[in-house]
């Protein structure tokens, strides 16, 4: 109670999902396309938030998953939208994240990107590819930022 009246005490309101967190630390390098390895509504709820937030447009791809690939894996619907990022952004570096569904079925992101570059790497020039994994049952947007920035330290960062 406050001067006898009651109030609302909100705790930790703007936890938020981890790949948002993500999604924003590879949108702040010059070239990046942010990409979640999930659902489409993933992407959509974020973009929503950050647009929101910035108050200017923000692109988010995603590989769109459905209930099929949620049984057999989401590789190639990742590839597939790996391929349309390259060819309409014209993007230099690609910034995956996982999300709670891709975390869940086990896709192995890692192994994904190795075949996508042994599949494509003759015959395109790719992007540099750079891959976090970001569960959001664990964490908030504060800890899927630092994954983030980590991850492009450990894969990117040359001696
Ligand atoms: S399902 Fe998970 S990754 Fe997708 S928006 Fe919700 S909390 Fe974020």
């Amino acid at each position: 109670m406050k001067d006898g009246k009651p109030y609302v005490s909100t705790t930790n309101a703007c936890k938020l999902c981890k790949p948002l967190g993500a999604a924003v630390a590879f949108r702040g390098i010059e070239g990046c396309v942010p990409f979640l390895h999930g659902s489409q509504g993933c992407a959509t709820y974020m973009r929503r938030y950050v647009i929101s937030h910035f108050r200017e447009p923000v692109d988010i791809a995603s590989s769109a998953l459905g209930e099929k690939h949620a049984v057999y894996g989401g590789g190639p619907n990742l590839k597939k939208g790996l391929l349309n990022v390259m060819q309409k952004y014209g993007a230099q570096v690609i910034g995956v994240a996982t999300t709670c569904l891709t975390e869940t079925i086990g896709d192995d992101v890692g192994q994904i990107l190795r075949e996508f570059r042994a599949e494509f790497g003759q015959e395109l020039k790719l992007p540099e590819l750079v891959h976090v994994s970001t569960p959001s049952y664990e964490g908030t947007h504060m800890e899927g930022f630092h994954a983030a920035v980590r991850a492009v330290v450990d894969q990117l960062a040359e001696k």
